[in-house]
């Protein structure tokens, strides 16, 4: 069983965690065109490797928090909450 390391609650079984999707993504102001909100709603990195993600744990704490896994290797490098930098 893959375990996720919640910053708030420790060591977990995946199955409490929900994927988010990629984290750091900044929000469009609202004087884009169509095409860049369309973008900014649609397009992601989709990295091949090492990629910062955003989890939530569900069935536990709540809360939400980033994320760097491994896409390859599915291998969490690191976990941190929201607000924080990635080391
Ligand atoms: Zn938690």
């Amino acid at each position: 069983m893959l375990v996720i390391s919640c910053p708030y609650c420790g060591d977990r079984p995946e199955i409490e965690f929900s994927y988010g999707g990629e984290a750091h993504v900044v929000r469009a102001p609202a004087s884009v065109t169509d095409e860049e909100w369309t973008a900014f709603l649609y397009q992601r990195s989709n990295a091949r490797g090492s990629y910062a993600e955003r989890w939530r744990h569900a069935h536990g704490c709540g809360r939400f928090f980033n994320a760097r896994r491994n896409t390859v290797t599915d291998f969490f490098e690191q976990t941190y909450k929201i607000g924080e930098a990635p080391a």
